[in-house]
């Protein structure tokens, strides 16, 4: 229905769909003359489609929501943070950082906690009292004892995930475990296709060699990461490699960041329609300012507007 940036004309393409077939594509010479690459994730027209052999053109690709850098995938619509509640230990001014990278990004984040194992019942609970104050509800797992999958998996149902957190909590045992569940489901390959290569993912959607075009150019070795869509059996699908596992906030700007806080845009929707007086209010004490610094999160808040505020003054 959307128009791509080409002026594709729907009428003029053919409306044929199949759910669920693989189709090993070519690239049209015009979308590479003009250095449009297809990146995974990427909705695309493909034309000229032989279905015995399972072959096809990418002919445009549609218009992208959300693109996230790394890993290179088009179309994300949520982010999974993944933490863990010890090795390493639950630190909450680090999982803020992510918090909010993620939230930059305007798409949903769902926050879970992995090794829950390793730690008291108690000690869950008291977590889950305190991130639901920050405005989340997180989910409780652990990758080890297959604990909390199955509430993952209905998270990431209908929706195009990538898990981000710190090295070592637990991101790649997740993903594995999410996989190999997949697999037993056997879900996505076609009835008559027995291939557990294609049902584990790792053909699906795969991203195009670049090792080609670096040799043309000649800057060596291309050091781009292969990444793949999972599907996963509920629906949806889940990005093979984990994303950023170092919060840049280069998408946050001083006036962006309280908005980035759930518990602020709780406090401003709560308040509807009030509003600070200053529209550009950073909630610093300023007068007729309705967010009030008596949130857990506040010090986290004044701590990250000071790093913006100097990377902006050096921009
Ligand atoms: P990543 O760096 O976030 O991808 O973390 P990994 O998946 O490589 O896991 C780091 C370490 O944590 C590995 O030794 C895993 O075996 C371990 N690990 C993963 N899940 C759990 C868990 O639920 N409990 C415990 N105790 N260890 C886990
Ligand atoms: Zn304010």
């Amino acid at each position: 229905t959307d128009n791509g940036e080409l002026g594709f004309e729907e009428e003029g393409g053919t409306k044929d769909h199949k759910a669920g077939v693989e189709l090993l594509c070519v690239v049209r010479a015009v979308l590479k003359k003009i250095r449009r690459r297809v990146l995974v994730g990427d909705k695309v027209l493909v034309g000229g489609i032989d279905w015995v052999d399972r072959r096809g053109m990418i002919e445009n690709i549609f218009k992208r929501e959300a693109q996230i850098i790394d890993p290179p995938v088009a179309n994300v619509d949520h982010f999974l943070v993944l933490f863990s509640m010890e090795q390493p230990k639950l630190e909450p001014f680090a999982l803020t950082r992510f918090l909010i990278e993620a939230e930059s990004y305007g798409i949903p984040v769902t926050l879970a906690l992995n090794k829950s194992e390793l730690v008291e019942e108690e000690t869950l609970v008291t977590w889950k009292d305190r991130l639901r104050t920050w405005g989340y509800e997180p989910l409780f797992c652990s990758v080890d004892y297959g604990t909390g999958l199955p509430s993952i998996a209905f998270i990431l149902k209908d929706q195009t995930t990538v898990i981000v957190g710190p090295s070592g909590v637990g991101k790649s045992s997740l993903i594995n475990a999410l996989r190999s569940r997949t697999n037993q489901l056997g879900y996505l390959g076609s009835k008559s296709d027995s291939s557990v290569d294609k049902i584990g993912g790792s053909k699906w959607f795969e991203e195009q060699k670049v090792g080609e075009v670096s040799e043309r150019s000649g800057r060596g070795k291309h050091t781009t990461r292969n990444v793949s869509l999972l599907p996963v059996p509920e629906g949806g699908y889940l990005a093979d490699t984990p994303g950023f596992n170092q919060p840049s906030l280069l998408n946050v700007s001083t006036k962006s960041l309280a908005q980035l806080f759930p518990e602020v845009r709780r406090m401003l929707n709560a308040n509807e329609p009030a509003k600070c007086s200053f529209n550009d209010c950073l909630h610093l004490g300023e007068p007729g300012c309705i967010v009030k610094g008596d949130w857990e999160r506040y010090p986290y808040y004044l701590q990250l507007l000071d790093e913006i505020k100097i990377r902006e003054q050096f921009q």
